[in-house]
């Protein structure tokens, strides 16, 4: 009997390797972080190569750390940054532009063109997504439109798209296998999350041959093997690769939010909250998206509601590197505790403008309520207050849409492990906030979803028992204090709104 699955965490930074046992346990986890190329202003691109060989050289870090045999792997689950496209020839696997990632904005023109085309509309209803430079598909179409040649190719059929895990299931099983999973493929802004299929008017609209998509299969299910002699994976040939998701999603799975209504944010550098709504393929009243969860199997999808905040852990960062108030992240707390509130300080943080559910690109950050007496305390404690106002909002808005309360929030990444935020977070919502002791939850999703495809796990009930939680978050204060202070929040995101507009 096989001990372990491997998980692959391809990030937008580093990619990683994570063995996991049966409850879920780590045994093995090791991360090589990689270039980010910006050639010009507001370009962001990787090095697909690079990507292959720093998750080929973490995987074998990971399995030297403890002496793992091959043997031991029962499955490879692959959980990655979404949205970023690579295309490359089919007869060699040498791509023919580097990756473009879900944070390049380069095709903010093309984007305009579709909305005056009166796509916004179809754009909602077919993808349950916005026209946004973020999804793949004008990344696909900058390519094709601008690498020479890549047009005429692609229509010969030599070309292959994919996101990340596309790229590097390919790669492994030895060009055998160009596949994607649902919650991958809905996040292209081409594939029809209801019908589950490419959708033509867009592929039309954009000019993409669609030849060049791969095969969407589901999250869960064996989809190729690791072939033989993949150079630096020799001792990996045969193993069946058996889970794909993308990282959100995926981590939703890893916090076992497997029924409707169940969600949890991620505190990353930027948050990520994500619910899952079951059968319910629901669009957004308030500008959050509506994406694939999972599909476990054909045909069988899931679908969630997504709100992501464009600052979260990064404005923790900035009091350290912009004002030089605290020498590292974990210093914020102390500073924080030291208070027992902001002392009527109200931090806006719309450094790049407001997300979901403002959408306000023109907003910038601002502070309110100062006076003599506010004191860096008192800034450091409505730093972590803004974090947990605006995943309030997305919740608010989660709420609104779907018309059904909150009970508990799961929660993860890297600002999870803050105590007073989470107890400022519980305070705010009026619901329990609960955290796991695996925090690695993007990479144990992708373990789960390969592990129960070969049955290293039996159900969803055999993943569910293996979730142990560290701690638990109550709210403290009065529903009049909540509503007060959340009061206060909106009237301060209302006096930033708009801020660098010259309209108003
Ligand atoms: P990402 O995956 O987006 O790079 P992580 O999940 O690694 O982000 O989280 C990084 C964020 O967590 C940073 O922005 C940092 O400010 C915050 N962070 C790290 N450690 C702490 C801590 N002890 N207390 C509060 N915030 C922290």
């Amino acid at each position: 009997m096989a001990k372990y699955v491997l998980a692959l965490d391809q990030g937008t930074t580093s990619s990683r390797a994570i063995l996991f046992d049966r409850f879920g346990g780590i045994h093995g986890n090791a991360q090589m972080e990689f270039k980010q190329y910006y050639p010009e202003s507001g370009w962001v691109e990787h090095d697909p190569m690079e990507i292959l060989r720093s998750q080929k050289l973490a995987v074998t870090a990971a399995m030297e750390q403890r002496g793992i045999d091959p043997m031991d792997i029962a499955a490879i689950g692959i959980t990655n940054q979404r949205e970023t496209t690579i295309i490359w020839d089919k007869h060699t696997g040498i791509p023919v532009y580097n990756a473009i990632v879900w944070q390049c904005r380069r095709t903010a023109d093309i984007c305009e063109r579709l909305i005056a085309d009166g796509l916004l509309a179809h754009v909602r209803e077919r993808t349950g997504l916005l026209i946004d430079a973020y999804f793949s598909a004008t990344k696909i179409k900058w390519i094709l439109d601008n690498v020479p040649g890549a047009r005429a190719r692609a229509e010969r059929g030599d070309l292959l798209f994919g996101t990340v895990d596309t790229w590097l299931t390919w790669w492994l099983t030895g060009g055998k296998v160009h596949a994607t999973d649902y919650s991958n493929a809905s996040r292209t802004m081409l594939f029809d999350i209801d019908r589950l299929c490419w959708d033509e008017r867009l592929l039309k609209a954009l000019d993409i041959p669609a030849c060049i998509l791969p095969e969407v299969v589901p999250s869960s299910g064996v989809l190729g093997y690791v072939a033989n002699g993949i150079s630096g994976l020799e001792a990996l040939a045969g193993i069946p690769i058996s889970g794909i998701a993308g990282d959100q999603q995926a981590a939703l799975f890893g916090q076992a939010c497997f029924s409707s209504g169940k969600a949890k944010n991620t505190y990353g550098t930027g948050c990520f909250l994500v619910m899952n709504m079951g059968k319910r393929s629901v669009r957004s009243k308030n500008g959050l998206l509506t994406t694939i969860a999972w599909g476990l199997s054909e045909g069988g999808v899931d679908y969630a509601l997504e709100g992501s905040i464009f600052n979260g852990g990064s404005v923790i960062k900035w009091l350290r590197d912009g004002l030089g108030l605290i020498k590292s992240a974990p210093e914020v707390n102390i500073l924080a505790e030291s208070v027992p509130n902001s002392g009527g300080v109200i931090f806006v943080p719309a450094f790049t403008g407001l997300g979901a559910p403002y959408w306000d690109m023109y907003a910038r950050g601002a502070m309110f309520g100062i006076t003599r007496a506010t004191t860096s305390a008192h800034i450091a404690r409505a730093v972590l207050d803004s974090i947990a106002f605006q995943v309030t909002d997305l919740l608010r808005a989660m709420e609104d849409d779907t018309g059904s309360a909150l009970t508990e929030l799961r929660v993860d990444g890297g600002a999870s492990v803050s105590n007073v935020l989470m107890q400022i977070q519980a305070d705010m919502l009026g619901v329990n906030i609960n955290r796991p002791q695996v925090v690695e939850t993007t990479a144990l999703g992708a373990a789960y979803m390969a592990g129960l495809a070969v049955g290293f796990w039996s159900s969803i009930e055999d993943i569910e028992v293996n979730r142990r939680v560290e701690r638990i978050f109550t709210p403290t204060i009065s529903d009049e204090q909540r509503s007060a202070d959340y009061a206060l929040w909106q009237r301060a995101v209302g006096r930033s709104g708009r801020w660098i507009s010259t309209t108003d």
